[in-house]
């Protein structure tokens, strides 16, 4: 029998299913509720830089508000409770100023002509290969050549190469959620960039048909082992059996760890991590 069902999925979701189905199940299938999920101090560190920079542009970006400004938009955002202790809030707290610092003596718009989106939500309207992508996009803007860019800021400090960033299910994920939206431009107009904070590098990756169509192979093939651990499920096998514990680097992060017994196992070798505080876990 075919299954037809629509499977939804998130370059985050695929992302997670890939690197270790449980994580994914507890996710999205039985999900763990929201105030039980970890975060870690380095989650909470990089959320806060999102919302500081979507409010920073919201707001005016560089023309409206000064370096001072933007800092009191990441007081505004801060939160002690996510971290462990004073010593490891004040070593995140000078990295995030060093950065926003940074960002703000750097404007590099000066040929951006018009901000199409900040933290902005995107979905295909209709299903394919019985699945819709959607996701939040950090910032999407326009350049007087009239070239589209997705930008995703980046607080982990390993830079992708630009190989590595075309297959990534992020940056497939965006190109075609900005395809969707954007469908009549030039498709050789519309550009992903990753820009990694700490150094302000931004990384950027371009597709022609051709290399969209040979790594989009990757997500179809996810979500066809979706599908099969799914219907494994609906057949008898318990979560246990069909979405099976993967355990490794990822662990180290991974907001679900306490319902899992790898993550339970490995506890002390683990960064500490507190219950999500509801606005923090997102
Ligand atoms: S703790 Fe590790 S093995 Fe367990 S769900 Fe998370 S990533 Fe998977």
């Amino acid at each position: 029998m075919i299954d037809t069902t629509t499977i939804r999925v998130t370059a985050t979701s695929l992302k997670a299913f890939d690197t270790c189905p449980r994580q994914y199940a507890l996710l999205h299938v039985e999900p763990v509720p929201f105030k039980e999920r970890l975060v870690t101090a380095a989650g909470a560190f990089g959320s806060t830089l999102h919302k500081t920079l979507a409010d920073f542009i919201r707001k005016g970006g560089h023309q409206l508000i000064d370096s001072d400004g933007l800092l009191s938009i990441l007081l505004d955002h801060w939160d002690a409770r996510p971290f462990p202790g004073p010593d490891v809030e004040l070593t995140y707290f000078r990295r995030a100023k060093e950065i926003l610092e940074r960002f703000h003596g750097d404007p590099c718009s000066t040929t951006l002509c018009e901000e199409l989106g900040v933290e902005r939500f995107a979905s295909w309207l209709k299903p394919r290969q019985g699945m819709t992508v959607s996701g939040r996009i950090d910032r999407i803007v326009r350049y007087e050549d009239g070239v589209i860019e997705a930008i995703d800021y980046k607080t982990a400090r390993d830079v992708l190469t630009p190989e590595r960033m075309a297959s990534d299910f992020q940056s497939l994920c965006y190109r075609s959620l900005l395809g969707h939206r954007f469908f009549r431009t030039d498709p050789t107009k519309v550009r992903i960039t990753n820009l990694y904070l700490d150094s302000l590098t931004p990384v950027t990756v371009t597709y022609t048909r051709d290399t969209f169509t040979r790594h989009w192979q990757a997500i179809t093939t996810t979500v066809a082992d979706i599908r099969a651990a799914n219907r494994a499920m609906s057949e008898g096998a318990t979560l246990e059996e069909a979405f099976p514990e993967r355990p490794g680097p990822s662990c180290r992060i991974c907001s679900v760890r306490h319902h899992c017994p790898s993550g339970s196992r490995a506890k002390a070798t683990l960064p500490e991590a507190t219950r999500g505080q509801g606005a923090i876990a997102s």
